[in-house]
């Protein structure tokens, strides 16, 4: 267990090691010549120096024990400095995910305490050329090797592609298909057969070393598989799903902060028409306010994923599809934002906003691309609207409704309107059987996840107004602020709900006129209308807060 106090000094180490060593000069010329910094990912791995994989190992292995809030905290600082070198410490994070949750505890000993103690950097080798997100197609084969009818060990053949941390780790996860099924492998670097590629030339993340991987005849001992039990590799990915898709979606949002926190203050100073840019309206409503809002809404959700899972709920695998989906793509679109908002600026190395947009990128295409994420909340989402006969989101909303009438002002009741509309839109889907069509699935997943944020971030608002939130929560805003970003949210969420499942489900229906006849009147789309009412003054009030004018400047505290 990590105490708020020790989870601080960590980040502030973090920070100061960061201003030391990562200044903005030194990270350019890094992602200009396109080189890892090997030095400093040991340095932040090793035990006597920063020692950040600590913080995942438990505590019997020589680590933290650190949970998924803590995770959460430190990737999002990890993610502002670097999004290069954070993919390096989450690559031993994940190498070490089938470990963790499906080893002996002899395997666990051994390679736990030898990431705690010696700092071992690890990789993670699952996707292959001809399978990334469909796992199951992979062609890496582990054949056994017997010996007096026993197997001893096993026979690795195949390649892995896109690997993080692929030439500079000193083991590997491997998944493999044994003949009971995928399993994971560990294979140590130097193992006869096995080769890494050289560095891939990327888009971004060019701090972080990705490499292709070759097996020709790898033999490993049988006590490398992971477990010591074949076929369980794709049921122990699964089971760590929900914690390491909140480790991405921290990096969407400490990458999509990082890149604000550099556009406001530009927007302060630069003077464009006898004025500076923070100071007009069309400017900080359309770049800046909506994304600090998406960004809270999914540190909202995020947050009380963490909370959850930190609870003992389970691993969450839904929610933390919904965390990554709208974290990365918050990321995505303010890193994007902030190129626009410090103009021709924005578009040269030196500004930094331009290589935080090209690393984030990566957010929404590993561990699961966004689309994936869509397919995955849908598919969930639209199990439980079956077994509660259409209550599922009606329930929701409700329990919205009642927050809103403890907290008006949270947008409680915002998010009820998204939730009824939901709802109704999945009961039209159901009723015209419009989920055959894959596209609508996948819509729905996006409507799912909006709607639930919007849900997370007006329960958040209220909790901060009373005081309750917990000691590692985020108060980068206070009360008053965090209410304003949850009406404008819920306000976005309710509209697109209702306004892209009228488009899409009217466009897929063989009965167009009846369903939009009927979705029309379901959806309420007058109350959500209505409810756009004041939203103007909200982003006014938001932007004051950002940029510390005037009394409602209050509102933001750090
Ligand atoms: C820099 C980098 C680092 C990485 N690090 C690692 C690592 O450490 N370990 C590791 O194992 N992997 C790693 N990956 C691989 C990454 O997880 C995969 O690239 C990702 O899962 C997507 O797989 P793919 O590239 O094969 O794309 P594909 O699966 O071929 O997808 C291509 C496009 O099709 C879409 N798509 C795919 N299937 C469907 C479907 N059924 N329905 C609708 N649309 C679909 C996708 O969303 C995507 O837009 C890394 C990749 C990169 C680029």
């Amino acid at each position: 267990m990590i105490t708020a106090k020790t989870l601080k000094l960590s980040l502030k180490s973090l920070r100061e090691f960061a201003r030391k060593r990562l200044a903005d000069a030194e990270v350019i010329a890094l992602d200009a010549r396109d080189e890892c910094p090997l030095e400093i990912v040991r340095h932040m791995c090793s035990p006597d120096k920063l020692g950040i994989q600590l913080l995942f190992i438990p505590e019997e292995f020589g680590g933290f024990g650190g949970g998924a809030f803590d995770v959460y905290c430190v990737c999002e600082e990890m993610a502002r400095i670097d999004l290069g070198i954070a993919t390096s410490v989450l690559a031993t994070f994940l190498g070490s995910d089938p470990i963790t949750v499906g080893a002996t505890p002899e395997q666990k000993k051994l390679w736990l305490s030898r990431i705690a103690d010696e700092g071992l950097l690890f990789a993670y080798g699952a996707t292959e050329p001809d399978a990334g997100s469909d796992l199951g197609a992979l062609q890496t084969t582990a054949d056994r090797v017997m010996e007096d009818g026993r197997v001893v060990g096993y026979r690795i053949n195949g390649s892995k592609q896109w690997i993080s941390n692929g030439g500079i780790a000193g083991a590997y996860s491997v998944l493999a298909n044994t003949p009971a099924g995928p399993s994971w492998f560990i294979v140590e670097r130097g193992a006869a057969g096995f080769a890494q590629g050289k560095p891939e030339d990327k888009h971004g993340i060019r701090l972080s070393n990705t490499a292709a991987l070759s097996f020709t005849d790898v033999y490993v001992d049988a006590d490398r598989l992971v477990g010591e039990v074949e076929g369980q590799g794709l049921l122990q990915a699964q089971a760590v799903f929900g914690y390491t898709r909140l480790m991405v979606a921290a990096f969407g949002l400490g990458a999509g902060w990082a890149a604000l926190d550099r556009a406001i203050p530009y927007s302060a100073k630069r003077i464009q028409a006898g004025s500076p840019l923070s100071e007009k309206q069309g400017y900080t409503h359309k770049l800046i306010v909506p994304h600090v809002v998406r960004l809270e809404a999914a540190r909202a959700y995020i947050e009380e994923t963490a909370e959850r899972i930190d609870a003992g709920e389970g691993s969450l695998n839904t929610e933390g599809a919904i965390a990554k989906y709208m974290a990365t793509e918050a990321g995505n679109a303010a890193a994007e934002a902030s190129i626009q908002a410090l103009g021709g600026y924005g578009y040269t190395h030196e500004y930094m906003v331009e290589k935080i947009s090209r690393d984030v990128r990566i957010t929404v295409i590993y561990e699961g691309t966004s689309e994936i994420m869509e397919m995955t909340i849908g598919r969930d989402r639209w199990q439980s609207h079956i077994k509660t006969r259409g209550g599922y989101y009606h329930e929701r909303a409700r329990a919205c409704e009642a927050l809103d009438r403890q907290h008006p002002g949270a947008g409680g009741g915002y998010a009820a309107l998204a939730m009824h509309a939901l709802a109704e839109a999945m009961e039209q889907a159901r009723a015209g059987r419009l989920t055959r069509h894959q596209h609508i699935l996948l819509r729905m997943g996006e409507w799912i996840a909006w709607a639930e944020c919007a849900g997370s971030l007006a329960r958040r608002a209220a909790l901060a107004a009373e005081n309750k939130l917990g000691e590692k929560a985020s108060r980068r805003f206070d009360a008053p602020v965090l209410e304003a970003m949850a009406r404008v949210f819920a306000r976005e969420a309710a509209l697109r709900v209702a306004g892209e499942s009228l488009r899409w489900l009217t466009g897929a229906a063989e009965n167009a006129a009846e369903t939009l006849t009927a979705l029309e009147a379901a959806v309420k789309l007058p109350a959500i209308h209505r409810a756009q009412a004041g939203l103007v003054a909200d982003m006014d009030l938001i932007a004051d807060a950002l940029y510390g004018r005037t009394a409602k400047a209050a509102g933001q505290v750090a």
